[in-house]
């Protein structure tokens, strides 16, 4: 069993690459990013105190998601292992997931930044949207569906686009990245944890790489 973080800025490929060990290894992705739009969409009390906080880009409280990892890893392990998906953000964060998995007797196995181009990044992110029944991510230049409007993976035709993925949402992500979770590079790698893969090489180049990562 391995658990991971991925770290890395908006649009480094965190998701899809999280996706891809889910299906391929049984590995359970924990993204806070995710569990906040299901507050929002369930209508939560904490959804909608989060709601204009995330639209803006900036980021939520440490409180906030370190209780909804907790929640998660209190409930039982996962067999495949746990890949944090844009989580921790803050070194406040990283400070609580380290002694959330010491209490649990897990072990924090890597940490492997997703690099990229900070120019490649607003292309990426401005162009995507996901299947909204399944999740599969698409981009309008990259990676359009083979139909227009159709999801490859599951045949959905309700197509949905982040409320953040905008040019000035996404200043404000980066900004929250460098002045508040880039620092985390550092940490992990003083920590002897982190790896570093080329986030920009073709989706399957990213994934050979982060197996190798995996299976050391
Ligand atoms: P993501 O889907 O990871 O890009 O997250 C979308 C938004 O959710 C972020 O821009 C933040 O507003 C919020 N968010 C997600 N994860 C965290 C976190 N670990 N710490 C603080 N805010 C977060």
């Amino acid at each position: 069993m391995t658990n991971i973080i991925l770290l890395g800025p908006p649009g480094a490929g965190k998701g899809t690459q999280a996706k891809r060990l889910v299906e391929e290894r049984g590995m359970v992705q924990l993204s806070t990013g995710d569990m906040l739009r299901e507050a929002r969409t369930s209508g939560t009390e904490m959804g909608r105190k989060v709601a204009a906080v995330m639209d803006a880009g900036h980021l939520v409280t440490d409180d906030i998601v370190v209780g909804l990892i907790e929640e998660k890893l209190t409930h039982g392990a996962a067999a495949g292992g746990y890949i944090f998906d844009g989580f921790p953000r803050t070194l406040k964060q990283a400070d609580a997931l380290g002694a959330l998995m010491a209490r649990i007797g897990q072990p924090l196995d890597a940490v492997i930044e997703l690099r990229v181009d900070d120019e490649a990044l607003k292309q990426r992110i401005v162009g995507r949207f996901t299947c909204g029944n399944c999740g599969a991510v698409y981009h309008d230049m990259n990676h359009p569906p083979k139909v227009s409007g159709t999801c490859d993976a599951c045949g959905g035709t309700a197509m949905k686009r982040r409320a953040d993925d905008t040019e000035e949402a996404l200043r404000t992500r980066m900004l929250a990245y460098y002045r508040d979770t880039s620092p985390l590079v550092g940490y992990y790698y003083a920590k002897g944890q982190l790896a570093t893969v080329d986030g920009l090489a073709e989706m399957d180049a990213v994934s050979a790489a982060l197996a190798k990562v995996l299976d050391t």
